[in-house]
């Protein structure tokens, strides 16, 4: 039977489910969840469940089961395709930093159904931009120089250094950039600041 998680007979609903192979599950379309619960498989029982506080509209249900219909219609294993993907980024950022680079791509963008799509060698930010990093250690903060709408690629080399420089080898994976004030360049034009952005 369920397990009441409000009442004094917590302790024997969880003992009756001893050594029982659990799961949580959810309920819903691929990628929208209605109901989350967690079952016991032995006894067959749903033991928790709740329902979401802020379910999908029924259009929206709807909308994500039609995707998920075409995508198996047209036979798309977007797994493979996506690590197809990767391996291929992979390959060019080794080709540009060279194979003992520490810097993981990650700023990269899927589409409605999952696919990734190699974006290398789409311009970042168009015009003059500087990339600053102040994670790390101590006071190694980071500073680019002041470059012209750089690729991803080329984020990737940045990136490389600002890793190097900081010392932070724990924080590698580059997730993307975000817009910092701009500044005052020599010749009086405004650079563009962006801050790296890393996860591990
Ligand atoms: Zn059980």
């Amino acid at each position: 039977m369920g397990i009441d998680l409000n009442d004094g007979q917590r302790f024997a609903g969880i003992m009756e489910h001893i050594d029982h192979h659990i799961k949580v599950v959810r309920y819903g379309t691929e990628n929208l969840t209605v109901n989350v619960a967690i079952e016991c498989e032995t006894c067959g029982c749903v033991l928790v469940s709740d329902d979401n506080p802020n379910p999908p509209t029924q259009e929206e249900m709807d909308a994500d089961r039609e995707a998920t219909a075409n995508k198996e219609r047209r036979g798309i294993d977007v797994e493979k395709l996506n690590e197809a993907t990767r391996k291929e980024m992979n390959a060019k950022i080794d080709e540009e930093l060279g194979t003992d680079a520490n810097v993981y791509y990650s700023a990269y963008e899927s589409d409605d159904e999952g696919l990734i799509r190699n974006n290398l060698l789409d311009i970042a930010v168009e015009g003059c931009v500087r990339f600053t990093y102040a994670g790390g250690w101590g006071d190694r903060k980071f500073r680019s120089p002041v470059i012209q709408s750089p690729t991803w690629l080329q984020i990737c080399g940045i990136a490389e250094d600002a890793i190097r420089i900081s010392g932070d080898y724990h924080h590698t994976f580059l997730e993307g950039i975000r817009p910092k004030d701009p500044e005052q360049g020599g010749a009086g034009q405004t650079v563009a600041v962006f801050e790296l952005s890393f996860g591990s």
